[in-house]
């Protein structure tokens, strides 16, 4: 067992844990008190070159420990420095792109700076500008912002940032493609020449890596895991449906308990809502998260969500980056993201801290594409967990309810598939549907909320006279 004493050295005369890291005093002991006691790998690579203060070019995602990563140094340096705040300026700046992961990042610095007499504060759209003008009035120590408000700020002359020693970009990618990327050049442009920077990413494509170029003075690179690679302890699958079935194999898969605390991803706000009316129209209670719900709304659905007073959350790809709610059990993509590295994003809501998770695809045939580029990122197929393409009705023709389960060699023929996949339960290869599901048709539609209705149609009709375009394998 680790206690503060062999933390700190005091038995052995070495350091160890935070405390090797150069972390020292109130903030060590509030590190502790969080119950961070083992520094993460993100954690051993960037905290030691930023209290050299170097700057930081990391790849990591949410979920890796990159908050403290880069908060750990900064609280260490301006507690060491003490109380010197000018009027409407800011010491410290962290730029997140969406307001919950701001929110989030708060969160954390607040508790890791516990008895250290260290000011925050929030810079947000969506919320009262009045209190946060008033809020960073006197000065602050650390600011977190989301661009678009922070931009409004400082050309109102609010905020000044010439101030600003310390610049954090979390989530740079993220940044990139929410369109902050001119409004982040503009405010790294107002701090401070020789400030420190550190530059956090999920993924890197080219225009982060010029944007690190130019902001960054010879980096230090971190990286915790290889690039858009999905974490390993998620186990994944798709499910082939098409559009118009996919809200009753939702439904049917919501009815197994197994699915603890889901969050179901929907490529636009309009799909989010219409599948929130859809599952609460089959006697699922869910909330909502996109961005044209106002702050407020948001931050409800999240603490709902996160308390566990609704067990499902459905969200847009841009209001869920970030989100950190422990114990997600699985992620459902209603549909598949337009950008294939959203789905790293997407399913690695689940499976954190070491806990077992669970991501489902639902994918039409016009999606196959998009589903072919998601497993060339993530350079795995995915298990099939059920077909849905050729599922006859079971209730107009029996002699056809067989061909559920027929032998999978053919199913993957029909479906263009020779590479061995196959669904559900039979994929003893990978591990999905045995270790998970156990012995269930699970996923496969067999099972039926109340009031859900079964498919419409013979196959004919479903598929207008034509089979299913081909999958290439
Ligand atoms: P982040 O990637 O910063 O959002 O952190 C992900 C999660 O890991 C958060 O829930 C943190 O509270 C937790 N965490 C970060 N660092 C540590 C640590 N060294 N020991 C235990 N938990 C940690």
């Amino acid at each position: 067992m680790t206690n503060e004493n062999t933390l700190l050295g005091k038995e052995t005369g070495e350091l160890s844990g935070f405390a090797a890291l150069g972390i020292t005093g109130a903030l060590l002991k509030a590190t502790h008190a969080a119950g961070f006691t083992d520094p993460k790998p993100i954690q051993a690579q960037a905290i030691p070159p930023q209290m050299e203060g170097r700057d930081i070019f990391g790849i990591a995602q949410t979920g890796s420990g990159k908050t403290a990563a880069f908060a750990l140094p900064i609280l260490s340096k301006i507690i060491a420095l003490g109380t010197k705040r000018r009027p409407k300026t800011a010491r410290a700046l962290i730029l997140a792109p969406t307001r919950e992961l701001a929110v989030q990042i708060e969160d954390t610095i607040k508790i890791l700076a516990k008895g250290a007499h260290v000011s925050t504060a929030l810079v947000l759209g969506g919320v009262s500008r009045f209190s946060q003008v008033k809020k960073v009035a006197p000065g602050v120590d650390i600011l977190i912002a989301t661009p678009g408000r922070l931009t409004d700020l400082v050309r109102e002359g609010d905020l000044m940032l010439a101030d600003t020693k310390w610049l954090v970009l979390d989530e740079g990618d993220r940044m990139l493609d929410m369109g902050f990327i001119n409004d982040v050049k503009r405010i790294a442009k107002a701090t401070a020449p020789d400030r420190q920077t550190v530059l956090f990413s999920a993924t890197m494509p080219n225009e982060i890596a010029e944007l690190a170029k130019g902001l960054l003075k010879n980096p230090i690179r971190v990286e915790v895991a290889p690039q858009s690679t999905a974490a390993a302890e998620i186990v994944q699958g798709v499910v082939f449906a098409r559009t118009k079935q996919k809200r009753q194999v939702l439904s049917t898969m919501l009815a197994d308990e197994a699915m603890k605390s889901v969050i179901i991803f929907s490529r636009t706000k309009h799909g989010a809502d219409r599948v929130t009316k859809d599952l609460e129209r089959d006697g699922f209670k869910a909330a909502v998260i996109h961005g044209n719900k106002s702050q407020n709304a948001r931050q409800k659905a999240l603490n709902d969500f996160r308390e566990g007073s609704v067990r499902i959350l459905v969200a847009t790809d841009i209001a869920a980056r970030g989100i950190d709610v422990p114990g997600i059990s699985h992620v459902v993509n209603f549909d598949l993201p337009d950008e294939a590295e959203s789905y790293v994003h997407r399913i690695g809501r689940t499976g954190r801290n070491g806990m077992d998770g669970i991501a489902i695809t639902l994918c039409d045939p016009s999606e196959n594409s998009k589903l072919r580029q998601v497993e060339r990122i993530i350079r795995t197929k995915l298990p099939i967990v059920a077909d849905h393409l050729g599922s006859p009705d079971p209730q107009r023709n029996p002699a056809e309810k067989n061909e559920r389960f027929e032998p999978a060699n053919d199913r993957n023929d029909r479906n263009g598939r020779r590479d061995g996949r196959r669904p559900g339960g039979e994929n003893k290869g990978n591990g999905f549907g045995n270790k998970r599901f156990g012995d269930k048709p699970a996923f496969a539609g067999e099972r039926k909320p109340e009031g859900a209705k079964p498919f419409k149609g013979n196959n004919k009709r479903r598929f207008g006279g034509k089979r299913p375009a081909a999958r290439a394998a």
